[in-house]
């Protein structure tokens, strides 16, 4: 019998191995070798969802009324939830009909918003190192990236003016996160604005990624881009329930902010996918309005961690970032190493897992870094072990 032949179409061909199943590998490899390893390799809180929110959840499932297709664009008191909780959080006022729309997780936005705003051969603003999903949804709908380097000199923020002019014209959009994942960087009023002024005289569409605006310490409150004046007239923000209340099981986001680009991404889902459980946006109803009792003791935990990690890291003479938002710790390598050889070496010698900094795009070259996601005295055996081989 013939068989036919089944070829991946370019754009699948031409995807970068993805970051996170290279590493699985070599976790998978440690574990078959018996290694207490320590893994702070991956960006998913290992503290569990708050109680009232999985109670909440168990009594909605039970409604018959939420097992028929939910509604595209979100359930409207989702929705007004989102709005509320940004008025409360950033004294940002949203009209929950038009400026919101829910999503299936934020990734699932960031990954289908070129597709509603780039034709093949736009160009996309890309900071890097930075989120994967921003340059493969770039490529998937036949765009290409323009990469802004993220660097220590730059206190990590996009240099704008270094883009080129020729690359300007064909810019349509651009992608911001903070604060930042992975360098853990936190962005002021200044630099929102520069950014407002830089898209208006561009005509270039923001997209920030708010994903940690609510992991932060020493009780400085991030900032949301719909602060900045403005902003509404540019872009949106995306935001997401997983790292505020660790849900990232549960597949619950949004974006919020200018009504015509929000309007071009509902376009876009209503042709692909039929919107999140309505059990599901109930508990966020739950979540948006959880106390903040409860957000400043999960607060406290990563606190707990980073100040350990932090300390330990600098104690035994390596450089890192102090992160004043974000569950993440950008550290740079020590000499003699780069990237992936400094974390296949605290892998081998210390049975301590890190991202590679590269993996997030070259510019990360010379960086690891570490999730807070394990226990402090996880950590701070990490960071003994670290020390005997640094
Ligand atoms: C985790 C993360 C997201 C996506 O989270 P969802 O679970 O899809 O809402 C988006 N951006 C960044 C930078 C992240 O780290």
């Amino acid at each position: 019998m013939n068989k036919i032949s089944i070829e991946l179409a370019d754009r699948v061909k031409n995807l970068p191995p993805y970051l996170f199943a290279t590493i699985d590998k070599m976790k998978q490899n440690a574990l078959s070798k018996g290694v207490d390893l320590i893994d702070l390799s991956i960006g998913d809180p290992d503290i569990p969802t708050p109680r009232h929110i999985v109670n909440r959840m168990k009594k909605a499932v039970e409604n018959p009324g939420h097992h028929r297709y939910p509604s595209y664009e979100g359930m409207l008191s989702f929705r007004e939830a989102v709005a509320n909780w940004y008025k409360r959080r950033f004294k940002v006022s949203l009209n929950p009909k038009t400026e919101v729309l829910s999503l299936i997780g934020s990734k699932e936005g960031i990954g289908h918003i070129p597709l509603a705003f780039i034709n093949p051969g736009d160009v996309v603003l890309v900071p890097s190192p930075g989120y994967p999903v921003y340059p493969v949804a770039t490529l998937f709908a036949g765009g290409e990236s323009h990469i802004m380097p993220l660097v220590k000199q730059n206190k990590f923020l996009p240099d704008l003016k270094a883009i080129p002019k020729s690359i300007l014209k064909k810019a349509r959009l651009m992608f911001i996160n903070y604060p930042n994942n992975p360098t853990s960087a936190v962005a002021g009023k200044d630099f929102y604005k520069e950014v407002i002024d830089f898209a208006l005289r561009h005509s270039i569409i923001i997209c920030h990624d708010a994903a940690y605006s609510e992991v932060y310490y020493d009780n400085k409150k991030p900032l949301s881009f719909l602060q900045t004046p403005g902003a509404k007239e540019v872009g949106i923000e995306f935001h997401s329930l997983s790292k505020t209340y660790n849900m990232t099981g549960w597949r619950v986001g949004f974006a919020v902010g200018n009504e015509k680009v929000i309007h071009g991404l509902g376009k876009i889902k209503t042709n692909l996918d039929s919107g999140i459980f309505q059990a599901v946006q109930e508990a966020g109803i739950e979540a948006l309005n959880t106390s903040d009792d409860i957000l400043r003791k999960i607060r406290g935990i990563y606190q707990e961690r980073r100040d350990a990690l932090y300390n330990g890291l600098k104690s035994i003479g390596l450089e890192a970032e102090k992160p004043k938002a974000t569950f993440y710790l950008w550290a740079e390598v020590p000499k003699g190493f780069n990237s992936s050889s400094f974390v296949s070496h605290l892998l081998d010698k210390a049975g301590v897992l890190g991202t590679p900094g590269n993996g997030f795009g070259a510019p990360g070259d010379g960086y690891i870094r570490f999730a807070l996601t394990a226990n402090v005295k996880r950590i701070k055996e990490a960071v003994e072990r670290i020390k005997k081989v640094v």
